[in-house]
């Protein structure tokens, strides 16, 4: 069985390097019937806090992403929250002490960067042996903090020889004898660092593949050796390429929106999202752009994963939110627009009470919006009386064609029925009988009752806007 997890940190908002790191876990999950597992790794006390936690999971959720266990959901490898864990944590690292793969280090933080800069100034790399770090205090002056109550951290004794990674995506990456020293995995408060946890919990959480940013690399080989040392499998690796801006340095906050929430707030859909992000990295088999989610799971394997960077293009996501717009039912398209143009357009009342008309009037702006945010200036059309254009006031007064506008003022007044077939019969009978050209006519009239030279289908638009508006506006034009 398959399993993948995805790991973020609660330290801030869902970036979307996360949330495409979190994509290919679970798509590769679904792909092959497998399992989807959300682990909250919040051992950092001081920068991980509960609302980031709530909002990584709300993200994660609109877009899609539903996770099999997780700390919501529980399940049979929990708790998902690192946190709910470090008794799990402790006793691994002490069994990793009884059997001489780790070792007491009571040195404290001042005295191992001392340590640091001195193997540096020796042109050595700073990587720790136990003999260093244990040659750092005196037996006596080990036993005086011991006596004085100091909790030491723990340190993993290195298996130092060379190692080759067989990544997913990136090949082979070997990992050189000296690569690395000894490290951390608890320190003196008890807490486990990022290394040793993700190795505990990944093992017993049965992940077989696990699916992260290549910022991860390094890490990677001191995990492979815990995972040696604690005679545990080693799952799969697959380390996705970084997520680069249009300049090509490291796609940041400098570039524009980097969080999905952002994206969410700006009128993104998530379908349109997901598909970008899958992009980003990975290929179609036939090169598709437009790929619902159902199809990428289909679709979906590592094999077609570049090991080259992925350059971020927010203009590609946005036509490609446009696209998915058009594909939204009225029903849906009714319902994400709802956060859009309540409470500005219409109160929650009226957005109920409306349904109708609302809908209509967004079908009628669909193909002109790329982002959800543009709705209520693409509606405005229908709720403010334009200004009355002078200028074309004059030219329609000198060219004769203002009198076309005034039997259309009479047509509409006295119409039976205000329905869209009508409204069109009588629109085409008024400019037949005044010898108008078309051209001459429909896009003046568009600019008399929108301000605007383009719009929604005019028949449609009229009909919408209502018999009181449309007259009331071509009233005031004429007379005003
Ligand atoms: N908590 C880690 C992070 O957010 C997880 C890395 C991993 O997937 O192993 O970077």
């Amino acid at each position: 069985m398959i399993r993948t997890r995805f790991a973020p940190s609660p330290t801030g908002y869902l970036h979307v390097g996360g949330a495409r790191t979190a994509l290919f876990s679970f798509l590769y999950a679904r792909k092959h019937g497998g399992q989807f597992v959300l682990r909250i790794e919040d051992t950092d006390v001081e920068r991980s806090t509960k609302e980031s936690e709530k909002s990584l999971m709300e993200d994660l959720k609109w877009l899609g992403f539903d996770w099999d266990e997780g700390p919501d959901k529980g399940g049979e490898y929990g708790p998902y929250r690192q946190s709910e864990r470090i008794k799990i944590y402790q006793e691994y690292a002490q069994k990793l002490v009884d059997e001489g793969k780790a070792y007491y280090v009571y040195a404290e933080a001042e005295e191992l960067e001392k340590l640091r800069e001195e193997l540096i100034s020796k042109s050595q790399a700073p990587h720790y042996t136990r003999e260093m770090l244990q040659s750092l205090l005196s037996p006596e002056e080990v036993e005086e903090r011991k006596n004085a109550g100091k909790k030491p951290a723990i340190y993993f004794a290195m298996d130092r020889k060379e190692r080759i990674l067989k990544d997913l995506v990136k090949g082979d990456v070997r990992f050189g004898e000296d690569s690395m020293g000894d490290f951390a995995l608890l320190r003196s408060n008890g807490l486990p660092t990022y290394n040793f946890a993700v190795v505990i919990d990944d093992a017993l959480m049965k992940i077989t593949h696990v699916i992260r940013g290549d910022d991860h690399l390094s890490n990677t080989v001191k995990q492979i050796a815990l995972y040696e040392a604690l005679g545990f499998d080693i799952p799969q690796f697959a380390h996705l390429s970084t997520i680069l801006g249009p300049d090509r340095s490291r796609l940041s906050k400098r570039h524009g929106s980097t969080s999905v929430e952002e994206y969410r707030k700006r009128g993104y859909l998530p379908q349109a999202m997901v598909n970008y992000l899958a992009l980003l990295g990975w290929s179609h088999p036939q090169l598709k752009e437009l790929i619902d989610f159902d199809e990428l799971i289909r679709e979906f394997d590592l094999d077609r994963v570049s090991k080259n960077p992925a350059v971020y293009d927010e203009k590609k996501l946005t036509w490609m939110n446009g696209q998915y717009i058009r594909k939204l039912s009225n029903e849906e398209f009714y319902e994400y627009a709802k956060s859009f143009v309540v409470p500005t357009l219409f109160n929650e009342e009226e957005y109920v009470t409306n349904k109708k008309w609302i809908m209509l009037a967004l079908e009628s702006v669909k193909t002109e919006v790329e982002t959800l945010s543009e709705l209520p200036e693409k509606l405005s059309v229908y709720f403010e009386e334009p200004a009355v254009n002078l200028k074309l006031k004059k030219a329609l007064e000198k060219s004769g064609v203002i009198m076309a506008f005034k039997s259309l003022r009479d047509a509409y007044e006295s119409l039976n029925e205000w329905k869209i077939e009508s409204i069109l019969d009588v629109t085409r009978k008024v400019l037949k009988d005044s010898k108008v050209k078309g051209k001459e006519f429909y896009h003046p009239l568009r600019e008399i009752l929108t301000g605007k030279d383009s719009g929604p289908d005019l028949v449609n638009l009229i009909f919408l806007l209502g018999r009181e508006n449309v007259v009331s506006r071509l009233r005031k034009f004429l007379e005003g």
